[in-house]
């Protein structure tokens, strides 16, 4: 049985409970259900390009889920109940060991210089768990996907225990899993574990992306952000990009990958394949 999401209690339960509460209880015990049975669940890839010439450099992987009743529910809100709750890392490992599967059959398809790699966020709550390092390589090893393959997106709040993350990221890194942090520039972590942590990629924030209008004043921290990796040999990623003048600009500041709604949307495995014939042929 799917859960009601009225409850009828108007503001509150006479437990004390809220309606919110209630209701993200009740969204999380359909999130089990889905899980369980895998129904659903799925998976959307994101193209990343080259700004350059607009070629294909790799893919986001991104969740989605269907719920029975209520249609689409947003990753924006179903992960936060996920991460609460504890079982993020169930979905995490879902979604790792499909998109792996996945991209490591789709690398079949394509000539080896046109490789691209996939890139999988994990929650910070991941690098709490001791043994989230073996699971990822047991995923890429069962999936046969090459390390070099998986970039995986942390965001800065994943880094603000350096005791926790140093570990578990330098064993990814050292098996060759590049690591990306993600919404960089919006978190409230000291910059400083950059130069001790083995990251690889920064990034941009979609929100530093929205502001550029061609003026310096609005391209300050996009500016700063490109800065800071060319001095720590990062790669960069910019995000969210809408607009010609916004890729652009992009370039003129030194990016030289994007994603975005201008390149193209999360697209589903079907949408992906059918492209990948065309990039095979070129
Ligand atoms: P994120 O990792 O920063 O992912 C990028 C989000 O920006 C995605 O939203 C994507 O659909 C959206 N996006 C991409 N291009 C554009 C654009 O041009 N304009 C705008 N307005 N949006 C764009 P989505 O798929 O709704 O995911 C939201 C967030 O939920 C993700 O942000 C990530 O933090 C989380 N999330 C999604 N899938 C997973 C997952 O498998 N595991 C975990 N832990 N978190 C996930
Ligand atoms: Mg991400
Ligand atoms: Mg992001
Ligand atoms: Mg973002």
């Amino acid at each position: 049985r799917w859960s009601s999401y009225t409850t009828g209690y108007g503001p509150g339960a006479p437990d004390g409970r809220t309606e919110a509460e209630i209701a993200a209880a009740a969204l999380e015990d359909d999130l089990r259900v889905a899980l369980a049975t895998g129904r659903g669940l799925s998976v959307v890839y994101q193209p990343i390009v080259l700004l350059e010439d607009r070629s294909l450099w790799g893919f986001e992987a991104l969740m989605r889920w269907t719920h029975p009743t209520r249609g689409p529910v947003s990753p924006a809100e179903f992960v936060p109940i996920a991460e609460r709750t504890g079982i993020i890392h169930e979905l995490g490992r879902w979604v790792l060991g499909h998109a792996c599967r996945q991209v490591a059959e789709w690398q079949q398809s394509v000539p080896d210089d046109k490789r691209f790699s996939v890139s999988v966020n994990l929650s910070a709550r991941d690098l709490d768990q001791p043994r989230v390092v073996d699971i990822v390589l047991e995923t890429i090893a069962t999936a046969g996907l090459d390390a070099e393959h998986l970039v995986l997106e942390v965001t800065e709040s994943a880094l603000v225990d350096p005791d926790l993350a140093i570990p578990a990221l330098s064993r990814l890194s050292e098996a060759g899993i590049r690591i990306a942090i993600d919404d960089f520039g919006t978190g409230y972590s000291s910059l400083q574990y950059l130069t001790q942590m083995p990251v690889d990629i920064l990034k941009l924030d979609r929100s530093f992306v929205s502001r550029l209008d061609g003026t310096p004043q609005r391209a300050a921290i996009a500016e700063a952000v490109v800065r800071l990796s060319q001095t720590l040999h990062l790669g960069t990623v910019a995000e969210g990009v809408e607009t010609e003048e916004q890729a652009a600009e992009l370039v003129a500041l030194g990016y030289r990958k994007g994603q975005g709604y201008l390149f193209s949307k999360p697209l589903g495995a079907d949408e992906v394949a059918a492209k990948l014939i065309t990039i095979s042929s070129h």
